[in-house]
C-alpha cells in the first residue's frame, strides 16, 4: 500500500521544483541567435543578474553548472602558484578549493567544522599573520548546502577589511541567491557566483559570475585564463561572444521567466517567505529532536540557513526515512553528503516553495518516523503550523 499517486515532490536542495510558468516559457521555438530579440534577452538578464548580486560590476552567463562557474571564477583572476585561502563550513567551499588546487593554485584551508558557520574573527586573525600578502583570494560559501550553515558574508567582508588585507573575496551563492539578502558591493565581495537550479527555479545548466573592478584588475594579470571562461573574450563586440558560442536559448527563456516571477513577488517578499518557511521546518525538527534520535546538524540556531536544513539521525537509518518518504508518500528528501553520509537527511526549502509544499513535506517525515517506529517528539508538523499561523499575519 502506498499513498504516493500524483506528482512526486522534490524536497532536495537542487535541482529544485520549477514553476509551471518557467517550464512553459521553454515550450517554444529557438530564437535566431543574431536577432535583436536575442540581444535584448541577454542584456536584460545580465542587468538583472548584477542587480540580484547587488553589484555595479558586470555579470557573465555560462553554459555550466555550479562547478563550471567555480572554474570560471578561479581561471579569470588567478595565476599558477597563487595562494588561496578556503574558509571551511561544510563541503562546498572545500570543493571549490579542490578545483583551485587542481588548476595550479596553492590552497590552504582555514579549518572550520561541519556544525558551525565560519568565524569572522578567525579569518581576520589568519589574514593579519599573512604580512607579505601571499594570499591572493579567499573562498567562502554563503550557504553550505551539505551542513546547512549560513555564513555571515557581511561580517567576513568586514574582517578582511579590518585585517587590511588585499586578497580578493570570492563568494559562492549557489544555494542562497534569490532566497536571502546578498550585497556584493556593500559587503566587499569581489567575485560572486551562482547557478540556475536552486533558488533561481530554472533548469540546471546555467552558471553565473559577477566581477568587481578589483577582480577585473586581477583578471588583467591572471595566467589561468582559458578561452571559454574568459571575461575579456566575452566583452567582445559581437553578441555571439557573450556565450563563447551558441546561446543556451531555452534556458535563457526559463531564467527570464523565473526572474520575472521573483520581481513580481518582490525580492524582499521572497526572502521573507524563505525565512518563514525555513523557521517552520526548524520548529518541526526541534520537536522531533525531543526523541533523541533526530537533531540539527548546525549547533547554533542563528547559523541555520533559510534554504536547507540538515537533520542528523543517530541510532536509526536516515536512508530508511528517505526510502519511506519517497516510495510510500512521493516526497524525495535530500541525502546526507560528505562527512554526514549515512548520518543525516536534508530538507530543502529553497526556490519555488510554499506552505503546502513545506507542511506536506514535514507531515510526510512525521508519517515516516511513525511508520518506522523511530522515537521522536510528537506533533512537529503541528509546531510548524502553529508558528506559521502566528507569523503569517491575516
Ligand atoms: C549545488 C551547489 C554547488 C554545485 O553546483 P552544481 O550545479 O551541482 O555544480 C556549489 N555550491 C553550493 C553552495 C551548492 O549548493
Amino acid at each position: 500500500m502506498t499513498v504516493r499517486a500524483g506528482r512526486e515532490f522534490l524536497a532536495i536542495p537542487g535541482p529544485t521544483t520549477m514553476p509551471d510558468q518557467v517550464l512553459q516559457a521553454m515550450h517554444r521555438p529557438a530564437l535566431d541567435i543574431y536577432s535583436s530579440e536575442m540581444v535584448e534577452l541577454t542584456e536584460s538578464l545580465l542587468r538583472d543578474l548584477s542587480n540580484l548580486f547587488a553589484t555595479a560590476g558586470k555579470s557573465y552567463i555560462y553554459i555550466s553548472n555550479g562547478h563550471g562557474a567555480w572554474e570560471a571564477t578561479l581561471s579569470n583572476v588567478l595565476s599558477r602558484g597563487d595562494k588561496v585561502l578556503v574558509l571551511e563550513s561544510g563541503r562546498f567551499a572545500i570543493g571549490w578549493g579542490m578545483a583551485a588546487a587542481a588548476m595550479g593554485a596553492e590552497v590552504e584551508v582555514l579549518k572550520g567544522d561541519w556544525r558551525r558557520a565560519i568565524r569572522p574573527a578567525e579569518v581576520e586573525e589568519r589574514l593579519k599573520r599573512d604580512k607579505e600578502h601571499k594570499i591572493k583570494a579567499i573562498l567562502a560559501v554563503q550557504i553550505d548546502t551539505a551542513s546547512g550553515a549560513v555564513n555571515d558574508i557581511e561580517a567576513i567582508g568586514r574582517a578582511i577589511k579590518a585585517a587590511g588585507h588585499p586578497a580578493l573575496f570570492m563568494v559562492d551563492t549557489v544555494a542562497s541567491l534569490g532566497c536571502m539578502p546578498f550585497e556584493m558591493d556593500k559587503w566587499y565581495v569581489d567575485v560572486a557566483m551562482s547557478g540556475s537550479q536552486k533558488g533561481l527555479m530554472t533548469p540546471p545548466g546555467l552558471g553565473f559570475v559577477a566581477a568587481s573592478d578589483r577582480a577585473w584588475d586581477a583578471h588583467k594579470k591572471a595566467d589561468l585564463r582559458t578561452p571559454y571562461w574568459d571575461w575579456t573574450e566575452r566583452e567582445g563586440s559581437e553578441h555571439y561572444r557573450k556565450y563563447a558560442g551558441t546561446a543556451p536559448v531555452h534556458l535563457l527563456f526559463a531564467l527570464r521567466e523565473a526572474i520575472n516571477m521573483l520581481h513580481a513577488e518582490g525580492l524582499q517578499n521572497a526572502f521573507e517567505r524563505h525565512r518563514l518557511l525555513g523557521e517552520a521546518v526548524r520548529r518541526a525538527v526541534a520537536v522531533w529532536a525531543e526523541g533523541q534520535v533526530l537533531g540539527f546538524n548546525i549547533a547554533e540556531p542563528n547559523e541555520r540557513s533559510n534554504t536547507v536544513t540538515t537533520v542528523t539521525v543517530k541510532g536509526a537509518d536516515p536512508a530508511a526515512i528517505q526510502r519511506y518518504a519517497k516510495e510510500k508518500c512521493g516526497v524525495v528528501l535530500g541525502t546526507g553528503i560528505g562527512d554526514l553520509q549515512g548520518q543525516a537527511f536534508r530538507i530543502a526549502h529553497m526556490g519555488h516553495v510554499n506552505a503546502p509544499m513545506i507542511l506536506g513535506t514535514l507531515g510526510v517525515v512525521e508519517v515516516a518516523l511513525t511508520a518506522l517506529g523511530i522515537p521522536h517528539g510528537k506533533a512537529g508538523a503541528d509546531a510548524a503550523i502553529q508558528w506559521l499561523g502566528e507569523n503569517v499575519k491575516a
